[in-house]
Order: C-alpha cells, then sequence, then structure tokens
C-alpha cells in the first residue's frame, strides 16, 4: 500500500515568523496516518525542521543544483538541503521550468543529485492550457517523465507530482476524469518503465488550486495518493483541512 502524502509548497512565502504555522500543524496533527512534508524557502529549512522535530512533519527543499559542490553562485546542493534538515526537494515545478529556463535534462540531473544525497525528489510534470487544448496532454506528460526521471528512481526516493500548469495559482481545476486519465496514464508508463514493483509503489500526486473544499473528491480518483499544495498550504488551518481530507 501507498503510503498517501500532503505536500506543502510554501514557494517564495514566509519569513521567521511564519514557522508559527509549523507548531499549529504538529499540535493539530500529533500523529498522522499520512506523510505531511513542507517545503518553506531554502532560508527556513533548518528552523523548520527543529520546528517539528518528533513529529510526523517532515521537511522540504523546493529545488537544488544538480552538482555536489562548486563555483555555482546563489545555488544550493542536494546535500546541503539534507545537511539542513530536509528529507525531499521538489525539482521540475512549472514556476522553475519557466523563470528560469530549466529542461527535462537539466531536471533529471537535478533528482539524480538529490537520490544521490538521500532524498525523495518530488518530480513536478504538467501541460499548459494551450497544450491541453490541442489534446495534446498526455504526449507532453509522456515526455517530461521519460526526460526529466533518472534511472535509479524508485518508489522511496521519487514521487511524481501532476500539476497542470493552468491550474496552479487560478482557482480552475480539472475534471476528476481528466485528473484520473492523467494519473492512470503516468502509473502505466512508471509500471511499463521499472517494471510493476517500482512502478506501483510510486506516489503520484496532483497539484493546482487543492483546496480543504475540493481535496475529499480529489483524493477520491483512482492513482492520486496526495496533494502537492501551494496557496493552501500557507495557512495551518487551511492545510490542516486537506490533510484531514487524506486520512
Ligand atoms: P496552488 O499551487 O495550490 O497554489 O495552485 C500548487 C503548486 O504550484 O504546487
Amino acid at each position: 500500500m501507498r503510503r498517501r502524502l500532503a505536500a506543502g509548497n510554501w514557494k517564495m512565502n514566509g519569513t521567521g515568523a511564519a514557522l508559527s504555522e509549523l507548531d499549529t500543524l504538529t499540535a493539530t496533527h500529533p500523529s498522522p496516518t499520512v506523510d505531511i512534508l513542507i517545503c518553506p524557502p531554502a532560508t527556513l529549512i533548518h528552523q523548520a525542521a527543529q520546528a517539528v522535530q518528533g513529529s510526523g512533519v517532515a521537511i522540504g527543499g523546493q529545488d537544488c543544483h544538480a552538482e555536489v559542490s562548486g563555483a555555482h553562485t546563489g545555488d544550493l546542493s542536494a546535500e546541503m538541503l539534507k545537511d539542513a534538515g530536509a528529507t525531499s526537494v521538489i525539482v521540475g515545478h512549472s514556476e522553475r521550468r519557466e523563470d528560469h529556463g530549466e529542461k527535462d535534462d537539466d531536471i533529471r540531473a537535478k533528482a539524480r543529485a538529490a537520490m544521490n544525497a538521500g532524498l525523495t525528489a518530488i518530480i513536478c510534470v504538467g501541460e499548459s492550457l494551450e497544450q491541453r487544448e490541442a489534446a495534446n496532454t498526455l504526449d507532453i506528460i509522456g515526455g517530461q517523465l521519460s526526460g526529466s526521471i533518472p534511472d535509479l528512481a524508485t518508489g522511496e526516493n521519487l514521487v511524481v507530482a501532476y500539476e497542470p500548469i493552468w491550474a496552479i495559482g487560478t482557482g480552475k481545476v480539472p475534471t476528476l476524469e481528466e485528473i484520473g486519465e492523467v494519473h492512470d496514464f503516468i502509473r502505466a508508463r512508471l509500471d511499463r518503465r521499472f517494471g510493476e514493483g517500482v512502478g506501483r509503489s510510486v506516489r503520484l500526486l496532483y497539484g493546482g488550486s487543492v483546496k480543504p473544499d475540493n481535496a475529499a473528491e480529489i483524493f477520491g480518483v483512482s492513482n492520486v495518493d496526495g496533494a502537492l499544495v501551494g496557496g493552501a498550504s500557507l495557512k495551518a488551518r487551511d492545510f490542516s483541512g486537506i490533510i484531514s481530507a487524506l486520512e
């Protein structure tokens, strides 16, 4: 059985004051039956990891460099994130693909670095509105999966997040049928590439405008093992509603 996962992506939001949300979260879910992950800005990882110590909440990064160390001003390696207390890292988020021109090859290298450092890589895939309207969604997702996932992926070190770009931060959500179609497709691709043992153990998250009031129906879709949540992860009260829908 795959353990369900509620992952929050704070993006470029939060200073030290936001850490109190973690206290609320750990107090509200003292012994969670699902995995809970918060990915704060890198500046907060160390403090956040200390704040959640001994609780069922884990801390992750939002990006990492493909190399272990070196002359890369402003970048952070997967080892550094791990050293600061992270257990996972998001790679290939559409905002990174767009703002920083990251391509599948870059994302595969980052995911490999994360896995080699002992982190779980949460690899994001998703189509634009234009691509969906042109009925290219599965082609696009298929290409991103083969390009972005390294060969060393396992059920432990890989999570795949399906995030349609047009659903992120917009309040728009695909129909349950559309979500199910993509998640079944991703599962089939993982089974084919890695064999059913690994393919069936990788967790698949849906992301894009997940809120407490639409979470339960989304979590009822086949092959949806949890969510990657942006806006609604910033406040413990909202994120808690999503966690409860998973439990
Ligand atoms: P959203 O973001 O929940 O604010 O739509 C999701 C994401 O970008 O991971």
